[in-house]
C-alpha cells in the first residue's frame, strides 16, 4: 500500500505540465518525476528522432527505470503519453488543456518547427492526450483542467493540493 498516491499530469507538449509539477512538488513534498529528464539520464531510448527532435524511447527501459520509486508512492509523473503506464501505478490521471491560441503563443516561443507545431496543435484540438487517458484508465480517475492563465494555474494546483490530501485522509492505515 502507498502512503502518497501517484500522480500524471498529461496533456500536449505546452499545455503547462511542467510548471504544474513544479508547483505541486514544492507545495506538496510529492516527488516530481519529467519523464523526459529519466528517457535523457537512463538512456531509456534508442536514439535520437531528427525529424521530431526527440528521443525514440524505449518503453520497458523507462517503465523499469521508474518502477521501484513509483511503487513507493508520492510520484508526480510528467509526460505527454499516459498509456504505457500500468493502472495500477497511477490513483490519479490530470489531462491539462489550452485554447489552441494560447498553445500556439507558447509553442512559437519554443521555436518548434513548423511540422511539429501544426501536429501539436492539432493534436490539442483533437483532444487525443484527454481521449488516450480515458482509454487507458478508469474514467473516474481522469480529469481534464484547462492551463490557460496563470490564475488556473493557481486554482488547478490548490485543487490537486487538496485532492492528495483527501487522499491521505481516505487511505490512512
Ligand atoms: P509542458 O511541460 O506541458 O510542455 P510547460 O510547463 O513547460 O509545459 O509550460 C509551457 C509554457 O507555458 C511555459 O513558458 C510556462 O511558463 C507557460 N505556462 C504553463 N502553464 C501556464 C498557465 N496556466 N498560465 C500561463 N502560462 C503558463
Ligand atoms: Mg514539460
Amino acid at each position: 500500500m502507498r502512503q502518497a498516491p501517484n500522480i500524471m499530469l498529461t496533456g500536449t507538449p505546452g499545455v503547462g505540465k511542467t510548471t504544474h509539477c513544479e508547483s505541486l512538488a514544492e507545495r506538496t513534498g510529492l516527488r516530481h518525476i519529467s519523464i523526459n529528464q529519466v528517457v535523457k539520464d537512463k538512456g531509456c531510448h534508442e536514439g535520437w528522432n531528427e525529424e521530431y527532435q526527440s528521443w525514440i524511447v524505449d518503453e520497458d527501459k523507462l517503465l523499469d527505470a521508474i518502477e521501484k520509486e513509483v511503487h513507493c508512492g508520492g510520484c508526480i509523473i510528467d509526460w505527454h503519453a499516459c498509456d504505457l503506464f500500468p493502472r495500477s501505478w497511477l490513483d490519479l490521471v490530470v489531462v491539462l488543456r489550452v485554447d489552441s491560441s494560447t498553445l500556439f503563443d507558447r509553442l512559437t516561443g519554443r521555436n518548434y518547427a513548423e511540422a511539429k507545431l501544426q501536429e501539436n496543435l492539432d493534436s490539442e484540438i483533437m483532444e487525443v492526450l484527454l481521449q488516450e487517458a480515458r482509454d487507458a484508465f478508469d474514467e473516474a480517475i481522469v480529469i481534464e483542467l484547462t492551463s490557460n492563465t496563470a490564475d488556473e494555474l493557481e486554482s488547478n494546483v490548490d485543487r490537486i493540493e487538496a485532492w492528495i490530501k483527501q487522499w491521505k485522509l481516505d487511505n490512512a492505515s
